[in-house]
């Protein structure tokens, strides 16, 4: 069983989100990287996660991503990626600023099982999409 099956099956028990140690961590985040679909967020939007969530300047240096298959390609022709994910977390206050700024910092590793994917508005023109799985190092929702 792949480390990302077997954190899926514990996540139930802690409520689909759980802290997880550095070298499950690493391996989950090697299975999602090699998986179909994947997405990088591109540099100006690693920046743009790092402006509206008050982190330092270049300190998120990947943040990956898997596009529902209507989601690939927005039909104002964006890609969306994690930071319309992270943009709708923040300005809908969905969860405290201080969670989300903890789940991109990565204090810890925590990893969150996807139930359907998450939805959000596209950053450019609003319109409903949706990504099935997005992580990085210490973050991982798939
Ligand atoms: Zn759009």
């Amino acid at each position: 069983m792949s480390e990302i099956e077997q954190l899926r099956n514990e996540a139930p028990a802690y409520l689909h989100k759980m802290i997880i140690p550095r070298d499950r961590m690493d391996r989950a985040v090697a299975e999602a990287n090699a998986m179909p679909g994947v997405r990088h967020t591109p540099p100006a939007d690693l920046r743009f996660i790092e402006g509206i969530a008050d982190l330092p300047y270049e300190s998120v240096t990947f943040f990956h991503c898997i596009p529902d298959a209507q989601s690939v390609v927005c039909k104002c022709g964006r890609e969306p990626n994690a930071a319309d994910i992270v943009a709708y977390a923040l300005r809908q206050n969905l969860h405290s600023r201080q969670t989300v700024r903890d789940a991109i910092i990565g204090v810890q590793c925590i990893f969150e099982a996807a139930q359907n994917g998450r939805q959000a508005p596209c950053l450019r023109c609003a319109r409903r999409i949706m990504l099935s799985g997005y992580w990085r190092q210490e973050y991982m929702y798939v």
